[in-house]
């Protein structure tokens, strides 16, 4: 629940807007989340929605890039039957990675994200890589 930081009123209405910006030479329509104060009327954005609006911008991004969204990567993590920490084990990357991809805070790689493909496309490639890093993933 937010609280106006000027007249302290809980009385909060949340409010989306239309904005836009160019990335790589594409315009790109995104809805920003924002505050009210209906008291007062100053307009701001809490913390939750920044996390929210910036994730909402990165998905845009992979969108743009043709890379596979948040959503789209956790879909596969769990398709797969894995934990984020054992994803991180199988395909490769920082033990956060996984939980960093799909709430929106970075955006996976290029080889990350053809990784990915291949693995949710073709049971023989995840298997493989199970087997690669089985030693380790037993660990987790
Ligand atoms: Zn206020």
């Amino acid at each position: 629940m937010s609280i106006c930081q000027l007249c302290h009123s809980s009385d909060i209405s949340i409010l989306q807007a239309k904005d836009s910006f160019t990335y790589k030479g594409r315009k790109i329509e995104f809805e920003v989340e924002y505050s009210v104060c209906n008291s007062c009327g100053r307009e701001f954005i809490d913390s939750q929605q920044i996390q929210k609006n910036d994730a909402t911008i990165l998905n845009a991004k992979t969108f743009a890039d043709g890379l596979l969204s948040s959503k789209e990567i956790q879909e596969i993590r769990q398709k797969l039957g894995l934990t984020q920490e054992m994803a991180s084990k199988v395909f490769g990357g920082r033990v956060n990675a996984f939980s960093e991809y799909e709430s929106g805070k970075i955006i996976q790689s290029v080889e990350m994200d053809r990784l990915l493909r291949l693995s949710s496309e073709f049971n023989q490639v995840f298997h493989w890589l199970i087997a690669f890093s089985g030693d380790t993933v037993g660990r987790v």
